[in-house]
């Protein structure tokens, strides 16, 4: 199998990181974005000045025809998915009782079912490889729990959840699945916070900052690529201690 590797919500932020990352390591990319056209183009010209080889594809992860679209583009394209990290995420802010059906349906849509639609589409081809690698994007909150992120934090449960159920059911197939847990990380995600809870949570972390996008880039190649070819099933937590 050629490493091709498919990063979900890679125009900014984790993903983008990951993106460029991961194609200083040889894969070609396919940088997935919902509505940042200008900035995954930027990213697919920088990887291509670089010697890399990227694509763009626009695609909302919790719509199946769409990543299965994806999916079929990039094996046309560069061949088929051998490494899928699935990064794409929304997060925020609220009291349980403010939560009504439609944001809900919403966190799991694209947090969950998001994930689930893009294993689903990489899987066939892995299968008949008999290898593959997934890597998940949960959280430090998809470990314990976190007051005022509660639906967030439930589809971050289930993502481990997810992945460590099919580290087990796809290791036979030579398929391994791991997930990557950041602490805070500084991306347009953790802005809304304010400077000043921002500032504070960098003194909560033991090794006194927030983390950067490229701290979980690091992570994700590393637990995504072939020097962990004997580690499946595990929750590789990249939070500077916050959560010792
Ligand atoms: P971000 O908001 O900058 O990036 C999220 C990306 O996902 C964006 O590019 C966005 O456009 C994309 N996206 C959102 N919905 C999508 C959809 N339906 N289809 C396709 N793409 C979609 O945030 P980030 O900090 O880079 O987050 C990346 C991942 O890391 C997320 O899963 C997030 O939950 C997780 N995470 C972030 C932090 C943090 O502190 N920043 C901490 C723990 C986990």
């Amino acid at each position: 199998m050629e490493k091709v590797a498919l990063v979900t919500g890679s125009s900014r932020g984790i993903g983008r990181a990951i993106a460029r990352r991961l194609s200083e390591d040889g894969y070609a990319v396919c940088i997935n974005y919902i509505e940042r056209r200008d900035k995954a183009e930027e990213l697919a010209a920088e990887i291509a000045a670089a010697g890399g080889r990227a694509f763009c594809f626009q695609a909302d992860v919790s719509d199946r025809a769409a990543v299965d679209a994806m999916a079929a583009e990039v094996k046309r394209r560069f061949g088929p998915v051998s490494l899928l990290v699935s990064n794409a995420g929304i997060a925020g802010q609220m009291l349980i009782q403010d939560v009504g059906d439609e944001a809900w349906n919403r966190y799991f849509a694209v947090n969950v079912e998001g994930f689930r639609n893009c294993v689903q589409a990489v899987l066939p081809d892995m299968i008949h490889a008999k290898q593959g690698s997934i890597v998940s994007i949960s959280s430090i909150w998809g470990l314990r729990g976190a007051s005022c992120e509660a639906v967030y934090s439930a589809t971050k449960h289930a993502i481990i959840g997810l992945t460590r159920s099919l580290a087990m059911e796809l290791a036979p197939s030579g398929i391994r699945v791991n997930c990557v847990a950041p602490g805070v990380i500084d991306t347009d995600m953790v802005q809304v916070l304010g400077q000043e809870t921002l500032d504070e949570l960098a003194r909560m972390t033991p090794l006194g900052r927030l983390g950067r996008p490229e701290d979980i880039a690091e992570a994700a190649a590393f637990i995504g690529g072939d020097r962990a070819s004997f580690i499946t099933g595990q929750v590789l937590t990249v939070d500077g201690g916050f959560s010792g």
